[in-house]
């Protein structure tokens, strides 16, 4: 039988509803795969079982060549049984992988559910490889599926980071830091604006190396890049830095908007703001042009996967003219996503939380045009003839940004032209 359906909660003017009950997200140990290539000399070591080593095995993809920045130390039935003392094992398995790969300036002990069930205290063990490592810097976070899903693995790993930040000093001048893994490439481009802008000092966590992590105090003023990063806020809060109220930077729109808060905060004039913007808007635009006949009217259904769902539901509907038929996140931060609430069209339905059965009745009975899911729902639905669109490689993919605009849009045109030749 079905759960009773909840009311509606009153947010902004969209029509939302919160739900409980069974979930298809993949865990926190799946941000590994895009946060690895990030840090360059970091590693992260999953201390799980060999199910938690399949899933990131094939969410990196089989074909490693170059010796890889991840692991797993294999917790097996005697650490399960407590006939093996687990933090004898893990010291020795840590201290044999610092020796091999001198390479290695920043680990990452990685929880996962076995290492949950058993109770290994990986902060402590952080703390004591720490010692006995230094100048090697071991570090803690889960990515369980009891505590974490998909992309909070990201938040888990960046909030660990940042009591370990350098403190800038009260006097220092206002700097800006931006928050989220980016694509290099897309770090790039930012910096080249913010330049263009007059703001000179910028810098982004994580940094692409370990002993290049930003400094943080009471002057820093930050952007999520992001919106799964509750509890890197907050870390970053008591730390004494303020966020920056913004849209995120996905599509023409979402993208000035999150550029303006900055200029804002660093009182950039309109002119140099509008200078050092005008090229990547006309480009974003002309770039989305193609991908707005194609998708305009089409009705998409998202299920509560990355919490990149709002920011991409936007953007769908404000650039593109596509019918939002349903949004669903797995939480919904009210004041990170503040601004994109206020852009969603009035009365798009919202669902935070998730009840896979209810919600797939829902999607079969709208059978919409495109349908946004993880990996295990894909293959369901396009056996029932629905198209579907991985939210994963949203991660995986250069999205952000003016230049990433046009590619953005043509993840989603992909799947529905695919369709179309199928069909034909
Ligand atoms: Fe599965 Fe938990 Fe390991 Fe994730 S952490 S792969 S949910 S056992």
């Amino acid at each position: 039988m079905n759960a009773p359906v909840p009311p509606p909660v009153a947010c902004g003017g969209i029509d939302l509803h919160q739900e409980h009950g069974q979930r298809a997200v993949f865990c926190g140990l799946t941000g590994i795969v895009w946060l690895h290539r990030k840090i360059q000399d970091a590693f992260f070591l999953v201390v799980g079982s060999r199910t938690c080593a399949h899933l990131i095995q094939s969410a990196a993809g089989v074909m490693i060549f170059a010796e890889p920045r991840f692991a797993t130390a294999i917790i097996d039935e005697r650490d399960l049984a407590g006939i093996a003392d687990a933090n004898e094992e893990l010291d020795r398995v840590v201290t044999r992988l610092i020796e091999r790969r001198p390479d290695i300036k920043l680990l990452f002990l990685v929880g996962s559910c076995p290492s949950e069930v058993i109770k290994l205290d990986l902060s402590r063990a952080a703390q004591r490889l720490s010692g006995r490592l230094a100048p090697v810097r071991v570090l803690n976070y889960s990515g369980s599926g009891i505590e974490t899903t998909f992309t909070q693995g990201e938040d888990a790993c960046l909030a660990a980071l940042v009591p370990e930040l350098p403190r800038a000093p009260a006097e220092a001048a206002p700097s800006l830091l931006i928050v989220g893994a980016l694509a290099d490439v897309v770090e790039d481009q930012f910096l080249r604006i913010f330049s263009a802008m007059g703001i000179a000092d910028v810098r982004f966590l994580p940094a692409r190396r370990a002993g290049a992590m930003p400094a943080v105090g009471r002057n820093t003023r930050y952007l999520l890049a992001q919106p799964f990063l509750a509890d890197t806020a907050r870390a970053l809060h008591e730390r004494g830095a303020r966020r920056l109220a913004a849209p995120f930077p996905l599509g023409t729109e979402g993208t000035t908007g999150w550029l303006r808060a900055a200029a804002e905060a660093f009182g950039i004039d309109d002119v140099t703001f509008a200078a050092a913007t005008a090229a990547g808007r006309a480009r974003s635009e002309t770039a989305l042009a193609p991908h707005r006949e194609k998708l305009a009217g089409k009705r998409v259904f998202f299920f509560p996967d990355s919490q990149l769902e709002v920011p991409l539901a936007r953007f769908l509907a404000r650039e593109l003219g596509v019918d939002l038929v349903e949004v669903g996140t797995p939480y919904l931060h009210r004041a990170h996503l503040a601004a994109e609430i206020e852009m969603l069209p009035a009365g798009t339905r919202v669902t935070e939380g998730q009840s896979l059965d209810d919600q797939m009745d829902r999607c079969r009975a709208a059978r919409p045009d495109l349908t946004v899911c993880g990996l295990g729902l894909a293959n369901p639905l396009e056996a029932e003839g629905l198209s579907t669109k991985w939210s994963i490689e949203l991660l995986f993919t250069p999205v952000q940004g003016y230049e990433q605009a046009g590619d953005l849009a043509e993840l989603f045109a992909r799947p529905l032209r695919r369709r179309a030749l199928l069909e034909v």
